[in-house]
């Protein structure tokens, strides 16, 4: 797949503010939307601007976050009528499909569970 390809793939499964995990250079993955669509940087990668985070990333390191039900944060569990509390309030949608709000955006994820690849002796 060219770069170009890559990026036309992504436009095309993953729009504006929508929930997607990036990793970190330390391994760490966290939870956050996207902020723009994905193109192609001055060195032909492809690359993405992410919201809650400074700056963009190279899209292969951003993957799209699971479904979740619309309208309950896939994090906290808040609701529309349930809503947490930031520093100015109730917290806000930060995606279009209202699975991420605004009080859990940026948050570190649990590490996913690694299987174990050495077979367990009895
Ligand atoms: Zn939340
Ligand atoms: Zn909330």
């Amino acid at each position: 797949m060219t770069p170009e390809d890559k990026v036309k793939a992504w436009n095309s499964r993953v729009g504006l503010n929508q929930a997607v995990v990036i990793t970190k250079d330390s391994g760490l993955s966290f939870i956050t939307v996207t902020g723009s669509l994905a193109f192609l940087n001055s060195a032909g990668t492809p690359t993405i601007f992410i919201g809650g985070v400074a700056g963009y990333y190279a899209l292969e390191r951003v993957t799209t976050a699971m479904e979740a039900p619309s309208g309950t944060c896939r994090i906290c569990g808040c609701t529309q009528n349930r809503a947490c509390r930031v520093l100015n309030g109730p917290c806000s949608w930060s995606d279009t499909d209202m699975t991420l709000c605004s009080a859990c955006i940026g948050k570190a994820l649990p590490p996913m569970p690694v299987r174990c690849l050495k077979d367990v002796e009895s």
